[in-house]
C-alpha cells in the first residue's frame, strides 16, 4: 500500500518527502523506498508501507539479527538505563522477540514478561527459559493497571496502529508507572550523512521513522504520559573496517556525546489520569 494515501498518527494526510533510496543492509538487497515526512505533525513514515504480517510468518526470524537467545551487551546497557529510571517492579515487554533484554532485567529484580507475534523469535525465548507469551497485545486479557514498568525496544516504529498500542499501555500501566521506549533516530548525525546507507532505515519492516521530538509528540498525544527521559544515543551501526569505518566511528561517538545518536531512547510516566468509560486512556 502507498503510505502517502494513509492518514499519519496525528490523522494529517499531508507529506513532503525527505529522502528516496535504495535500502541494502541486514539481509536486504536494492529495496526501493521513500520517506515521508507528515507537514502537521513531522512524524516521518516509509513507503511503501510495510507488511506488519511478515512478523506472523514462520521464516521471518531466521537469518535475521537477534533471533538467536543471547545475552549481549546491548540488551546490558538498556536494562542498566531502565534499572535507573525505575526501581525493580512488574514490567511488561512488549515486541521481546526473543527475550534477549530479559536475563539482565531479571539480574536486576524486574519480573519480567514477554509478548511477540513471531512464533520462531518466541520459541527461541521459550528454550532459553524467558517468559514469552506467543500473542497480540490485545488478545492477551491483562487487567488495567498490573504493570509497574511497559518496555518497548525497536517495537513501536513496526506497528501499523501505535496510537492504539499506546492508549492500551496507559490502561495496562498503574498510575505512576513507566514506558520505557528505544526505536531508531533517523535525525541522528550518522543518518544524516549516510543517508541511505544507514542501517537504521529497515524500510521493509519499520513502518515510521522518528526523531526524539516526533516520538514524544506520538506518545503525549497517545494517553496521558509525561516526559521523564528523551534523548539521541548510541549507534546501531556495527564496527566496520578502513576510512569509511573510522569516520562512522567518530560520528557516532560525537553524536552519542551531543544528543545525535542514532537511537531515541525515551521514559515517560504514566499520569495518575482516570480512564473514560470507553475503557481509552483519559486526559
Ligand atoms: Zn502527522
Amino acid at each position: 500500500m502507498k503510505a502517502d494515501e494513509l492518514a499519519c498518527v496525528c490523522g494529517a494526510r499531508d507529506y513532503h518527502r525527505v529522502l528516496d533510496g535504495t535500502y541494502s543492509r541486514v539481509g536486504y538487497s536494492g529495496y526501493r523506498f521513500r520517506i515521508l515526512q507528515c507537514n502537521a505533525c513531522k512524524l516521518a513514515r516509509t513507503d511503501p508501507m510495510p507488511d506488519v504480517e511478515q512478523y506472523t510468518k514462520d521464516e521471518y526470524a531466521e537469518d535475521k539479527p537477534f533471533a538467536q537467545g543471547t545475552t549481549d551487551l546491548w540488551s546490558e546497557s538498556i536494562a542498566a538505563h531502565i534499572a535507573r529510571l525505575t526501581k525493580p517492579g512488574k514490567l511488561l515487554d512488549i515486541g521481546s522477540h526473543s527475550g534477549n533484554l530479559h536475563p539482565p532485567l531479571t539480574k536486576r529484580g524486574f519480573d519480567v514478561l514477554g509478548v511477540d507475534i513471531d512464533p520462531a523469535a518466541v520459541e527461541v525465548a521459550k528454550q532459553a527459559g524467558r517468559q514469552v507469551l506467543l500473542t497480540d497485545l490485545f488478545e492477551a486479557g491483562f487487567s488495567g493497571a498490573s504493570f509497574d514498568v511497559v518496555t518497548m525496544i525497536h517495537t513501536l516504529e513496526h506497528l501499523d496502529e501505535p496510537k492504539k498500542v499506546l492508549a492500551e499501555i496507559a490502561r495496562l500501566l498503574r498510575p505512576g508507572g513507566i514506558l520505557f521506549i528505544n526505536v531508531p533516530n533517523y535525525r541522528g548525525w550518522l543518518p544524516r550523512i549516510m543517508k541511505d546507507h544507514w542501517i537504521g532505515w529497515v524500510a521493509p519492516q519499520h513502518v515510521w521513522q522518528f526523531e526524539p521530538r516526533t516520538l514524544e509528540g506520538t506518545v503525549r498525544r497517545a494517553g496521558p504520559f509525561d516526559t521523564a527521559y528523551l534523548r539521541g544515543v548510541g549507534s546501531m551501526e556495527p564496527p566496520s573496517q578502513g576510512i569509511k569505518g573510522l569516520v562512522k566511528k567518530l560520528v557516532a561517538g560525537a553524536g552519542d556525546r551531543f544528543g545525535g545518536g542514532d537511537q531515541v531512547v525515551a521514559a515517560f510516566h504514566r499520569r495518575p489520569d482516570s480512564f473514560t468509560s470507553n475503557g481509552e486512556a483519559g486526559r
